[in-house]
């Protein structure tokens, strides 16, 4: 296997019964970037997940992980990768400390105890706290400093931020920012386009247990489409918005070219549209992202 790729899957599959959960799923993820790995709900992202970590076997195709075959040297790819499950299960009565520090002993490289004090810090999680009285969100905190404890070279965390608040999310993409810098390759599964276009280098979308689109650095910005819709306080002559930079599409009514209601769709930065917007009368303005759905559709209309 080429030395530079820290996962390798090829013609991956796997049904639970007769429910085809993937359907061969070919993906390489190069060592040090951060790869996002995007569906919708039931897409099979944690089913490809669990494969690596041979949780559970796949019925047919290839995965490498760093270069091992997880089935053949399962003990050897678990001390070596930092795992972050989607549902996380935690021994109840101990503390997060006691459960880190057992998880601990199982790494490959052992996790210096400053550092796992210090990420607890970094996510404003009390160490002292039984798991049992953590909130959902606590809870995902001990996950994350597990995953991350130790330094791996290779993170797999099936939706890193889920049930954090935003400010929480924001400290979580530093952290694992951070990993990279240390020399971890990142991989993480998630349904929001946002996350994934905040922090991942290049992104693989899963859908109906395929990968539909790999997407390079370039092509990113046409997740971070939006729709803004902007309300002014009298009618304008609004059609200069249409060339401003970033705006691909412009819609609204009016009378002789003055419109009151406009919608435009935007790629990349804001900023040109709202340094454009503070020359009109604006009484209100709402932006919404497209679901994954209308991205989907995007895609294929442009394939
Ligand atoms: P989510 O974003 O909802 O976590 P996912 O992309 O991680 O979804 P998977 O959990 O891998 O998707 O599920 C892929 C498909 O396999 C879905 O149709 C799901 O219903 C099915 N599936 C997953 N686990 C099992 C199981 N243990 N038994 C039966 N079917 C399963």
């Amino acid at each position: 296997m080429d030395e530079q790729l820290a996962l390798h899957l090829q013609g991956l599959t796997k049904s639970y019964g007769k429910t085809p959960a993937l359907r061969g799923v070919d993906l390489d993820v190069l060592r040090g970037e951060i790869f996002g790995f995007l569906g919708p709900n039931g897409a099979g992202k944690t089913t490809t997940i669990r494969c690596l970590l041979d949780l559970i076997r796949p019925d047919g195709g290839t995965a490498r992980v760093l270069g091992l075959d997880p089935q053949a040297d399962t003990v050897a790819v678990r001390r070596r990768v930092g795992y972050l499950p989607g549902e996380l299960s935690l021994e109840a009565n101990l503390t997060a400390e006691r459960v880190l520090r057992g998880l601990g002993e199982l790494r490959e490289r052992r996790p210096d105890w400053a550092t796992v004090r210090a990420l607890a810090e970094r996510l404003q999680l009390d160490l002292h706290t039984p798991v049992k009285n953590l909130s959902k969100g606590n809870k995902q905190k001990v996950g994350v400093v597990q995953a991350l404890m130790g330094r791996p070279e290779l993170l797999l965390l099936d939706e890193p931020t889920s049930g954090l608040d935003p400010l929480m999310q924001q400290e979580v993409y530093r952290l694992l920012r951070e990993a990279q810098v240390d020399g971890a390759t990142v991989f993480f599964s998630s349904h929001i386009i946002s996350e994934v276009e905040a922090i991942a280098e290049r992104v693989a979308i899963i859908r109906g247990g395929r990968i539909v689109s790999t997407l390079a650095p370039s092509d990113l910005r046409r997740l971070a489409v939006r729709r803004v819709r902007v309300r002014f306080g009298e009618p304008v002559d609004a059609v200069a918005l249409a060339v401003v930079r970033g705006v691909t599409r412009l819609d609204g009514d009016g009378v002789g070219g003055r419109m009151t209601d406009v919608t435009l769709q935007v790629e990349g930065d804001m900023d040109p549209l709202v340094k454009a917007l503070a020359a009109f009368p604006v009484s209100d303005l709402e932006t919404e992202r497209p679901s994954l759905e209308e991205i989907f559709l995007t895609l294929y209309a442009d394939e």
